[in-house]
């Protein structure tokens, strides 16, 4: 049975922790005493993230890490298990999105959010487990994809073909991994005010789009704070595996 109940000293890598909903997470993971490796291109954000975390407990150590390269991953990974020990929990955050209309998508756009979201992803997801199964940790896993990856978005539908890709990802992986004592799950978010959106919520278009969703609000990354500790304790979702959990505020059944 997977115990991770505890999160004080665990060992926790989190994606595109430099801004929007990673930083968040990063922060009340290491607020429960985890210790966190905060990854993202943007290394002075997290520098000072991690000084603000110089305290006894929980601390955050910043880690440069591009997923749109391979070799950035393997360093990143070794980098993490050189300082603070073998990675016991995987937070997929990092993220990028495109809007265009379908016909206007260029080959760089798809090829871009493809190798950041789906094979970027992917890789550091493999590398992770890759040391977990070795070592026989019980990992947990969760992935951070998108109801873009369930329903349709305006715009979106490339991002949205990365994210479903990620959907699949999750089940394939949490069936192929159970044996080893692996978790892997995804949570969907809806529309959630971070940077990634920021100039296009605040567009007529954006506004729009805010005045049709179910509650007219959008959501905020503290939202995803506590299913995201569902999903890592082993008591809670002991029987919670390959689960693809929407926290969208309804949008999706809307
Ligand atoms: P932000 O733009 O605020 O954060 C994205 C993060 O991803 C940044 O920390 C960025 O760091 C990192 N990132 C981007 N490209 C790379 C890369 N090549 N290598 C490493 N890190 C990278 O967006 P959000 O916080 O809103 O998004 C976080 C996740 O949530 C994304 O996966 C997004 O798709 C998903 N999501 C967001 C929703 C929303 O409404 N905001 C809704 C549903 C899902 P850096 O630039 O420093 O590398």
């Amino acid at each position: 049975m997977n115990t991770l109940d505890d999160l004080a000293g665990r060992v926790v890598l989190v994606t595109g922790a430099s801004s929007g909903i990673g930083e968040h997470l990063a922060r009340q993971l290491a607020v429960r005493g985890a210790r966190v490796a905060a990854a993202a291109r943007r290394t002075e954000l997290l520098d000072k993230m991690a000084a603000e975390f110089a305290l006894p407990g929980g601390t955050v150590t910043p880690v440069g890490l591009d997923l749109c390269s391979t070799a950035s991953i393997q360093r990143a990974i070794a980098e993490v298990e050189r300082h603070l020990g073998p990675i016991e929990i995987l937070v997929n955050n990092a993220g990028i999105v495109h809007q265009a209309p379908a016909t206007r998508v260029t080959e760089e756009e798809f090829d871009r959010q493809f190798d950041t979201n789906v094979k970027g992803t992917f890789f550091v997801t493999q590398a992770c487990a890759r040391r977990m199964i070795d070592l026989g940790i019980p990992g947990r896993i969760v992935t951070v994809a998108s109801v873009a990856g369930i329903v349709t978005m305006p715009q979106l539908s490339v991002y949205g073909m990365t994210k479903a890709a990620l959907v699949q990802m999750t089940r394939s992986l949490a069936a192929e991994w159970a044996r080893h004592d692996l978790a892997v799950n995804a949570i969907c978010p809806g529309y959630v005010a971070t940077d990634l959106n920021a100039e296009f919520m605040a567009s007529e278009a954006g506004r729009k789009v805010v005045a049709r969703l179910p509650k007219r609000r959008l959501a905020t990354p503290e939202g995803l704070v506590e299913p995201l500790m569902l999903l890592l304790s082993g008591s809670r979702s002991r029987f919670i595996n390959g689960a693809i959990l929407t926290v969208d505020d309804g949008y999706s059944v809307s």
